[in-house]
């Protein structure tokens, strides 16, 4: 993962992403429901987020048209902490970490087969 790009983050989704469109509301409701309504890094579960949980993007590429595997869904603090735009409190989940970030990948290999068997379902 690319970090440099954490902290372009948020001026670049303002300009293109349109937070009110249906189109992003369901693409954010159905990764949440994939997600299990949890931090995808510390298993936090979405209720107990003062906001509910936040989207951060993987990637870029699809701007404004994303794919599910695009995005993933966060707790406030793992978002500001893998933005560096927050400095977490003693005893919160730090999501850089180099263990933290082996478990997310491990997490989305599992991800994206569970998609993928999704996509060859619906084929037949
Ligand atoms: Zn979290
Ligand atoms: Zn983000």
């Amino acid at each position: 993962m690319d970090t440099s790009d954490y902290s372009t983050h948020s001026k670049r989704y303002k300009k293109h992403v349109d937070y009110e469109s249906e189109e992003w509301t369901a693409l954010k409701q159905r990764r949440r429901e994939l997600d299990g309504n949890r931090c995808v890094f510390c298993g936090r579960p979405g209720f107990t987020c003062r906001n509910g949980l936040q989207t951060h993007h993987l990637t870029y590429e699809r701007l404004g048209h994303e794919d599910i595997r695009d995005i993933i869904s966060v707790c406030g603090s793992c978002h500001g902490a893998l933005e560096n735009r927050m400095v977490l409190k003693p005893g919160q989940y730090d999501p850089r970490t180099p263990e933290a970030q082996e478990r997310f990948k491990d997490y989305l290999e599992y991800i994206n087969r569970v998609l993928d068997k999704e996509g060859s379902e619906k084929g037949d």
